[in-house]
């Protein structure tokens, strides 16, 4: 029998950096459903622009996902202004890239705490108001960086694997104990954001648009999808994966470069990007100035530089 689809309008989500990016197509394809707003982001000044572009039912909250009392206090806004909220989405990441031996431990600590435990809180925060409403849906955002390690984002593709493990046990838990409340992970390719600005191409794999990410999410929630791929043809890459020798799908992934992805990003384009990301978290500021950028040495014929992984094939 067909499953039943959700009726969106009159809901209200809480996304996590919805300020721009995917965050941003997200909250525009649920207002489009008739959903209400609060989005969240460290960085208020860009989130109070998209809600006054995104109109009326937005709301823009000041938000790091790191502290607990600023998660709170944005869940508790949401609420207050829109309603009791039945969807969250922990979409607030960063991506700093760069080889893994080079990495500064600063660097490795923001990516674990904004990209996990940033998860974790807004889970638990969120699930202390659903469970006794016994409503609700977390989508997390993961990455398919969640299923296959990518060289030059080692880190970024651990904190990843551990959005989908998390997402997994927690629903197991939830259903243990009889709650009604949907989770969701997401896990698209690379997409055309700031974040994902000057990485390297894998070959027949197309960059997505942002606003194909939150129409995975639409869906999602209207179908009560777990596992959620973007493109929906890397669900057949990842099977393929699980059941080839591990030699046939690592010669596969070289075939078409998906294993310089990441390892060929341009750190001149990406340099505005890992800045910013490097600011990313408030309480950790001191380190902010020195951005996981590729050494001099990487310096390239034209000018730009690569993430610092050597082109041997
Ligand atoms: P983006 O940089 O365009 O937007 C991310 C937003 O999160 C920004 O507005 C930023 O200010 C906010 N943010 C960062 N730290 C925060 C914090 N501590 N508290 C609150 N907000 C914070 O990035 P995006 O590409 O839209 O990425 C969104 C999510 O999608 C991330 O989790 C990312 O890992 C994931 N993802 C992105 C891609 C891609 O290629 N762009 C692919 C797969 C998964």
């Amino acid at each position: 029998m067909a499953k039943q689809q959700r009726i969106l309008a009159g809901e209200t989500a809480a996304i996590t950096g919805g300020a721009r990016g995917i965050g941003r197509a997200t909250a525009t394809a649920f207002l489009r459903r008739g959903m209400k707003v609060a989005i969240g982001d460290v960085d208020i000044e860009a989130a109070r622009q998209t809600a006054a572009e995104l109109g009326p039912s937005t709301v823009a909250v000041p938000l790091d996902v790191t502290d607990r009392d600023s998660f709170s206090a944005f869940l508790d806004a949401a609420e207050e202004q829109l309603g009791p909220v039945d969807v969250l989405v922990n979409n607030a990441g960063i991506m700093q890239i760069g080889r893994f031996i080079d990495e500064d431990d600063l660097t490795a600590r923001r990516m674990v705490d904004i990209n996990i435990h940033g998860v974790i809180l807004g889970m638990k925060l969120v699930l202390e108001r659903m469970i006794p409403r016994d409503r609700g849906h977390i989508v997390n955002i993961s990455s398919q960086a969640g299923k296959f390690g990518a060289p030059g984002g080692a880190t970024y593709s651990a904190t990843k694997h551990a959005v989908v493990g998390l997402t997994e046990a927690v629903r197991g838990e939830l259903r243990l104990m009889g709650a009604n409340i949907d989770l969701s992970y997401v896990m698209p390719y690379v997409v055309n954001t700031e974040l994902g600005s000057g990485l390297g191409q894998a070959r027949g794999l197309a960059n997505l648009e942002p606003s194909e990410v939150a129409d995975a999410i639409v869906e999602a929630l209207k179908l009560r999808t777990v596992e959620v791929w973007v493109p929906k043809s890397a669900k057949r890459t990842s099977l393929m994966a699980t059941v080839l020798p591990r030699r046939l799908s690592e010669g596969f992934a070289r075939a078409i470069r998906a294993d310089r992805v990441l390892a060929d990003a341009d750190s001149l384009t990406r340099r505005n990007y890992e800045l910013r990301a490097s600011r990313s978290e408030p309480a950790l500021n001191e380190g902010a100035d020195t951005p996981q950028i590729a050494r001099e040495s990487d310096e390239q014929p034209d000018g730009h530089r690569r993430a610092g992984l050597d082109d041997a094939a």
